[in-house]
């Protein structure tokens, strides 16, 4: 079977979610080798990798293919593509994955596809585009397949792989070092699931009608092991902070489960979380647009319906 290069996204020598999912979506088209890129690759990484099916892990260990912001990731991708000329090449569509794909792409003269929610035979990607208004199937024609996958386009599925370990290295272009990563401040991290990789989201709106409301949105999220998403009328607002706004504008989430309280549905906001698997609206107007795109809807007071629902959640735990 062909071979398919996964990039490994990693925290602190940790492999993240979305590379499981990667690696699970390249198994079903090809073998994976996953692609390290930095110092702090360990056992645990390994064996989480392999866990998941990587044949191979080729591994720069080198700093500077972290020091340099996103360039030099793509520089030791194109020397890949170039020594092992893979099928495809499957990178996460975060913000840097998308990124990184760009530039591969142009390095390697390829076709790329980003923010694809799922991916099939002939490495045909599926796309929501248009603010999610239309749905697509792209392929690329050109050069070697790169294709941005959204975090929870799939579950992961462990299947061992042989996980057999390779050192790589490249030397960093002085283009490629134009810009450096002078320091690294860590973000506090509460409890709760990163949003753009959380598997079930909260989201709360204008109809939450405070920032101290939020409280009841973060009560249905913890009961669900749940991130919580605001829209852009509420963050606007001041009742919650920026960085978690879904939208056009604002984060775009793919979880298994979206739920969206106090939320009329403005196509801004859908263009950030319709592509979830299944969509629950809670909202007191039985016309708000939300019901349209809602797989369940309950037309009600969200300070009503949530913290009952919060409850009837802890209650089957
Ligand atoms: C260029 C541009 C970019 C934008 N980007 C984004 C973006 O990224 N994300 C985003 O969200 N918006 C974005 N917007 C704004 C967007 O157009 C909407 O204004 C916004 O999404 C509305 O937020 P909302 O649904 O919370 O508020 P509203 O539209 O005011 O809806 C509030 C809803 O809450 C319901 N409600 C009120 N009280 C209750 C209650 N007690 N219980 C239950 N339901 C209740 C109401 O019936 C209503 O449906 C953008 C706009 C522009 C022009």
């Amino acid at each position: 079977m062909s071979e398919i290069l996964v990039l490994v996204e990693h925290v602190d020598g940790e492999v993240k979610k979305v590379t499981l999912e990667l690696l699970t979506l390249a198994r079903s088209l090809g073998t994976p080798s996953a692609v390290w890129a930095g110092p702090s690759f360990g056992p645990d990484a390994k064996a989480k990798l392999a866990e998941y099916g990587a044949e191979k892990i080729y591994v720069d260990a080198s700093s500077d293919v972290v020091d340099y912001v996103v360039a030099p990731k793509a520089e030791l991708l194109a020397s890949l593509v170039s020594s092992t000329s893979p099928a495809a090449v499957l990178v996460a569509a975060t913000a840097e994955g998308k990124e990184i794909a760009g530039r591969l792409a142009v390095k390697t003269d390829s076709g790329v596809i980003t923010d694809a929610v799922g991916l099939g035979e002939g490495f045909v990607a599926d796309q929501s585009i248009f603010g999610g208004g239309v749905n697509v199937h792209s392929r690329v024609t050109k050069g070697t397949p790169i294709i941005a996958v959204r975090p929870n386009s799939t579950a992961p599925v462990a299947a061992a792989g042989a996980g057999t370990e390779e050192s790589v290295s490249i030397t960093v272009s002085d283009l490629g070092r134009a810009a450096r990563v002078v320091e690294r401040v860590k973000q506090e991290k509460g409890a709760r699931p990163e949003l753009t990789e959380a598997a079930i989201v909260v989201s709360g709106g204008r109809g939450v009608g405070s920032a101290e409301n939020f409280s009841v949105i973060e009560g249905l999220a913890d009961a669900l092991g749940a991130a919580v998403g605001a829209s852009r009328a509420a963050t606007d607002a001041g009742w919650y902070p920026h960085q978690f706004q879904v939208g056009q504008t604002g984060k775009t989430v793919s979880p298994q489960l979206y739920i969206a309280a106090g939320i009329s549905g403005a196509i801004q906001h859908r263009a950030g979380m319709q592509t979830a698997k299944t969509i629950v609206a809670i909202n007191k107007d039985p016309e708000a647009p939300i019901f349209e795109l809602a797989d369940f809807g309950v037309v009600g007071d969200l300070h009503q319906v949530v913290p009952q629902l919060a409850d009837e959640v802890k209650k089957r735990k």
